[in-house]
């Protein structure tokens, strides 16, 4: 390569990790001063899409997938970036700085990203001898699948019954969406649902879907289906079975890094990468998004958390290191929120900061309470009951974590809990600071305040 020759760029993954961080190589190398010839490579046929709003529009809410497009794939071209899609990486020789596609083709690189996310989980009783799914069961990824969705639950006459397996936040927000189409619907988990929370407010929502029509099967494996013609037409586990028209496959996710597969390079047990707050993973290697973990601030630990808010920014932050910025990823503190609605039932779920077993297991003291409120003063028409959670640390006093369930305007209340995270700061922190009070939005006593202050009287 000559003095002059631009940097190669090789980005494997064109979503929001992969591009959030080609975009801002770009944009920081002008600042910078640097030539970068960025490369996309992805094995799929969309770029830049939010697969959080699949189950919006395979409920009806979103009209098509194209809403659901932020950057077409020629937006990215006109941008400088050179995409290439339906391009799998297979192999990658991290010495001779190449990576090899399936069709075969080595494509050299200086600095590589990978960006490739995280695909479905797909268990053996899904897959018929093809090595795919059998018909009518299906995954929630990909706008492929949305649509294949959008199709299979436009064929499915009245009457129809959706079982959804796994009920995390995918498979609530599928069955609500299974539900809208007046489907009857079972949800099936292995454990409890909802294990994002704590077992108080995890029956709440168990409550609100059985509200709402669905049946909830907690604590049981599936272990196979019943399939005729090659169609599904039931699902079966220990002591029990149903009949299926669809079956949705929502367990959870899993890194694509096989093509990593003895590299030499650090991963998780389940394949995870580690990268730092810059996205540097080793000498020429990045990473960023599902393909990897994150780190949780609280108790300075790795997990898994495959969401789209960290892969936008650890990918941002790639890109601006890999130009030579300085803008870093510095961790997380275990937020997420989503919301079951139907009907007259309405309810938003959200989360920041340890478990309980997450603080054992740190070898803190947690003291936690459950405190009930209205999410607004109780004599105005928007006062929605509203249960939260809080937990604090008994000898530094330090929050913990927060959590709730409740109606309109419940679910963001963790964001104040999530910023005093952040900053490492205390119940009492939590309980006295200054948040933003008119009747229509909380009581006086802000529900969230008094449930810190509560803990921070027994600590
Ligand atoms: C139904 C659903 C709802 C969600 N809701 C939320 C939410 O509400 N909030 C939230 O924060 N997050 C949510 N997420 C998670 C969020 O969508 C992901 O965290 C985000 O898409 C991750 O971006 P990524 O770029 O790391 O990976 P991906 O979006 O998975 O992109 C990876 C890309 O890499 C490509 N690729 C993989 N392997 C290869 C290979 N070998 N060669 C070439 N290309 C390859 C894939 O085709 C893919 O396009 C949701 C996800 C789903 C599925």
């Amino acid at each position: 390569m000559s003095a002059s020759a631009p940097t190669r760029v090789l980005v494997l993954g064109a979503d929001a990790a992969g591009m959030s961080a080609a975009h801002q190589a770009l944009r920081t190398a002008r600042r910078t001063g640097r030539e970068l010839a960025v490369t996309v490579l992805d094995k799929g046929t969309h770029t830049s899409y939010s697969a959080c709003g699949i189950p919006y529009w395979m409920a009806g809410d979103v009209g098509s997938g194209d809403d659901l497009v932020a950057r077409t794939a020629d937006e990215h071209r006109e941008a400088g970036i050179g995409l290439r899609l339906g391009v799998e990486v297979v192999a990658a020789d991290l010495a001779a700085r190449t990576v090899t596609t399936a069709d075969g083709e080595r494509v050299a690189y200086d600095e590589l990203v990978v960006a490739t996310g995280a695909p479905a989980s797909v268990p053996d009783w899904a897959l018929g001898p093809d090595g795919a799914c059998w018909d009518g069961i299906g995954v929630v990824k990909t706008l492929d699948d949305g649509a294949a969705w959008r199709e299979r639950f436009a064929a499915a006459g009245d009457g129809a019954h959706v079982v959804v397996v796994g009920a995390g936040y995918v498979g609530v927000e599928v069955a609500e969406a299974a539900m809208r189409h007046g489907f009857g619907v079972t949800v099936l988990t292995r454990g409890r649902g909802m294990s994002m929370l704590e077992d108080e407010l995890a029956e709440r929502v168990d409550l609100a879907l059985c509200e709402a029509g669905a049946e909830v099967v907690l604590g049981v494996e599936v272990t196979g289906v019943d399939v005729v013609d090659g169609r599904v037409t039931g699902v079966q586990w220990e002591g029990g079975s149903r009949e299926a028209d669809l079956v949705v496959v929502a367990i959870g996710v899993r890194p694509a890094t096989g093509f990593l597969a003895g590299s030499g390079v650090e991963m998780a047990d389940n394949g995870a990468l580690r990268p730092d707050p810059h996205g540097r993973v080793a000498e020429h290697l990045w990473a960023a998004g599902d393909c990897c973990e994150v780190r949780r601030r609280i108790d300075d630990t790795w997990v898994f958390r495959p969401l789209g808010t960290h892969a936008a920014k650890h990918g941002r932050a790639l890109g601006d290191s890999l130009a030579g910025g300085t803008l870093s990823f510095d961790g997380m503190v275990d937020s997420s929120i989503t919301r079951f609605a139907l009907g007259e039932v309405y309810l938003e779920i959200a989360r920041t900061g340890l478990s309980r077993r997450d603080a054992e297991a740190a070898g803190l003291d947690p003291v936690a309470l459950l405190t009930e409120g209205t999410t607004a003063s109780g004599y105005m028409p928007e006062a929605e009951p509203i249960a939260i959670w809080v937990m604090a640390d008994r000898s530094s006093r330090r929050l913990l974590g927060v959590q709730v369930v409740g109606g309109h305007g419940a679910g963001k209340r963790v964001d104040a809990a999530a910023a005093v995270l952040w900053a490492g700061g205390t119940v009492d922190d939590l309980a006295w600071m200054d948040l933003a009070y008119a009747p229509p939005f909380a009581t006086a006593w802000e529900v969230l305040q008094i449930a810190a202050r509560r803990v921070a009287e027994r600590l």
